[in-house]
């Protein structure tokens, strides 16, 4: 699992590097998801891109508050 380009739905669906999720992200997303499952989560690195999404579904995500 270490290709880190996926499918993001927020980017027209096109190819995006994803990157995993580091300070307050890292912290919204064992919020929302649970330490166990937080590993699984990896953030778009478009610019301005918020989706944060499961690496293994690219269906299962969400978005990151405005201020992250
Ligand atoms: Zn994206």
């Amino acid at each position: 699992m270490s290709d880190p380009s996926k499918r993001c739905l927020n980017c027209d669906d096109s190819f995006q590097s994803f990157l995993k999720p580091k300070d307050g992200a890292l912290d919204f997303v064992v919020a929302r998801v649970g330490s166990a499952d937080s590993g699984k989560y990896w953030r778009c690195g478009h610019p301005g891109c918020r989706r944060v999404q499961n690496y293994f579904d690219y269906r299962d995500g969400f978005d990151l508050p405005p201020y992250l």
